[in-house]
């Protein structure tokens, strides 16, 4: 029959337009503005840190992440395997060597406790550690990072989130109950992609509670040039800024934020209570110590095979669902990376499959998805 239910597209009834508007009156488009100013401090507000600097995308603030903590080439640094690749690539950007690190089936995360163990055994043979650790809170659900903080105190490993997926995510209990994700590592980074939780077009966000740190992610994001009227640079910097433009619809989308994440959470209860009879459906994860985004709405299914029947169905109906991310050690670029673990991000892969959630699904498109997964399982 053919539907049109897309995966996840933004919302954008807000003030956007009179946001833009305003910007192209007052003339302030590009990388300097009060809307830049705005959201980053709305942002810092929101989220519990002490400074925000807006980026020109979620890799960009990644990369900026890994710059300002000095990463670079003969660096290793430990990153979760099932992502999506510009999580891995922000390192390879700076010379370091991503080392992919096994998943937990618990919270599909990167399994820390693992990389724990692991860097205790490396440092006993001798051997190097990671220059950091980069903890991505997979489809938004807050990752275990209570060994990775017993890696910081005990080697000095520093801990960078990508919360690209996770904004609105944050801790129960534990050593950083009452945190959000992004504001417990040295430094954390959110994408303002079109399909993330709240959108600038494009754009990322560092957060820090640590000036100086924030004042250099700045510098490098703009060209590292020096104050003053001459154009003087004391390193090689990025033109990684966020412009006037996009930090407009930034702001706008971050006074709705409360509205988008109880939509994403609703979604989320309503596919879980009308999947949750079916034995070959296993639901998301859920940890009784965090409360996740609900970015976006997974399960795993029994095999590839049958993962890629539904998924087939769904899609020659017009419904956007997607397989997870294939793991980052399957791309070329990292298929001789270092790995840590054994094969549960590859399984997570090839089992995953993410259904549409976009905040303005109706009820009724939620109940057409259902019925097409239930159809698609009973022929599967
Ligand atoms: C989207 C995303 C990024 C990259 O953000 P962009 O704004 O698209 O550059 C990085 N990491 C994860 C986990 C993401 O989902």
């Amino acid at each position: 029959m053919g539907h049109d239910i897309p995966l996840a597209v933004p919302s954008l009834t807000g003030r956007e337009a009179e946001y833009l508007q305003e910007c192209v009156a007052s003339g302030f488009v590009s990388s300097v503005g009060p809307f830049v100013t705005r959201f980053e401090e709305t942002f810092a507000t929101r989220v519990g840190a002490a400074h925000a600097v807006a980026c020109a995308s979620g890799t960009a603030a990644l990369h900026l992440a890994m710059v300002t903590l000095g990463v670079g080439p003969g660096d290793t640094v430990a990153v979760s395997d099932l992502t999506f690749v510009a999580s891995a690539n922000a390192v390879h950007y700076t010379g370091a060597q991503p080392v992919l690190v096994d998943s937990e089936p618990r919270t599909w995360n990167l399994d820390s406790a693992l990389l724990h163990d692991w860097c205790v055994a490396e440092a006993a043979a001798g051997r190097p550690l990671p220059a950091a650790i980069e903890a991505v809170h997979v489809l938004g659900q807050p990752a275990d990072v209570e060994p990775l903080l017993a890696l910081r105190d005990r080697f000095g490993i520093p801990l960078v989130e990508d919360a690209a997926e996770a904004l609105g995510a944050g801790y129960r209990e534990g050593p950083v109950a009452g945190h959000q994700v992004g504001t417990v590592g040295a430094l954390g980074c959110f994408s303002f992609n079109g399909n993330k939780i709240i959108t600038a077009g494009g754009g990322g966000m560092v957060v820090t509670d640590d000036e100086d740190q924030a004042r250099r992610v700045r510098h490098l994001s703009t060209q590292a040039k020096l104050p003053g009227l001459g154009y003087h640079h004391d390193e090689v910097g990025f033109n990684h800024r966020m412009t006037n433009l996009s930090a407009a619809v930034g702001l706008a989308q971050l006074e709705q934020l409360d509205a988008f994440l109880a939509r994403k959470r609703a979604i989320a209860a309503t596919y879980d209570a009308a999947l949750a009879d079916l034995a070959e459906v296993t639901l998301p994860p859920r940890v009784g110590w965090a409360d996740p985004s609900s970015w976006l709405y997974s399960i795993l299914l029994p095999d590839q095979g049958t993962r890629d029947r539904v998924l087939t169905a769904l899609v020659d109906d017009g419904i956007g669902a997607r397989p997870l991310w294939a793991p980052v050690s399957s791309h070329r670029p990292y298929r001789d990376a270092p790995r840590v673990g054994g094969e549960v991000a590859r399984d997570l892969a090839d089992r995953g499959l993410s259904l549409p959630c976009s905040v303005t699904i109706s009820d009724d498109e939620l109940a057409i998805v259902v019925a097409a997964v239930r159809a698609a399982l009973a022929r599967a």
